[in-house]
């Protein structure tokens, strides 16, 4: 006699969760916190192109970010700079593009990976360290740059920065939100990591390394 007040409840439980299920069949069950529209609303190229060689085939230009030399504690990259996991998809181009787009034969100049998500989405760094860029930047929108112990993060096309230069930063602080600035044709992150190599030179290092499987759902990526 016990159970069947247990069993209603439960059945009502199992109810709403259908009900919920229901009212948002356009979002993936892994969608990001705050993403109204995912997939395909989302224009397909985000970038238009050239948007990662742009700032250093130039050095002496608006997107050049001197290297600031800080050197603190948290200096190791990692985890993503959004909250919740993040699919990806097997070829760029047929989908809007997400962590597997890193020097894609379609588009070499490309220096990091684009995550669609809706503009205001919170954006965290991924590194501890120095603010040494934070605003408005050519083709990279509005970008926040942190750099600690010869890396360097960047995350761009934010539509909103709450950081400002000089700060010092813990991983995981929120440094804007996501946005649709610069060369961007679409609501989308581009996140890079960069790594100082010598005097004058450097590597992009792909950021798909630097995440870990229990922080996103992968389903492929042709390469
Ligand atoms: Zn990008």
């Amino acid at each position: 006699m016990m159970a069947a007040p247990l069993l209603c409840g439960a059945a009502l439980v199992i109810g709403y969760v259908m009900l919920v299920a229901l009212a948002i069949p356009q979002l993936p069950e892994w969608s990001q916190p705050g993403v109204e529209q995912w997939l395909f609303d989302i224009p397909q190229h985000a970038e238009t192109s050239d948007n990662g060689s742009y700032g250093d085939s130039a050095p002496a230009g608006i997107s050049a970010v001197a290297w600031d030399g800080f050197v603190g504690d948290l200096s190791n990259v990692h985890g993503l700079p959004m909250m919740g996991p993040v699919q990806l998809w097997s070829t760029w181009y047929d989908k809007p593009l997400l962590g597997c787009v890193f020097h894609d034969p379609r588009y070499q100049s490309h220096t990091g990976s684009d995550f669609p998500v809706n503009e205001g989405t919170p954006i965290h760094t991924t590194l501890g360290g120095k603010v040494v860029w934070a605003g408005s930047n050519g083709p990279w929108g509005n970008l926040v740059v942190v750099e600690n112990n010869g890396y360097q993060v960047w995350l761009a096309h934010l539509s909103s920065i709450q950081v400002s230069a000089g700060m010092i930063l813990n991983y995981g602080d929120v440094v804007g939100l996501s946005g649709n600035t610069g060369n961007s044709t679409g609501a989308h992150l581009h996140y890079g990591i960069k790594q100082k190599t010598g005097e004058n030179t450097y590597a992009w290092l792909n950021p798909q390394s630097f995440f870990t499987e229990d922080e996103y759902i992968y389903i492929g990526c042709s390469g």
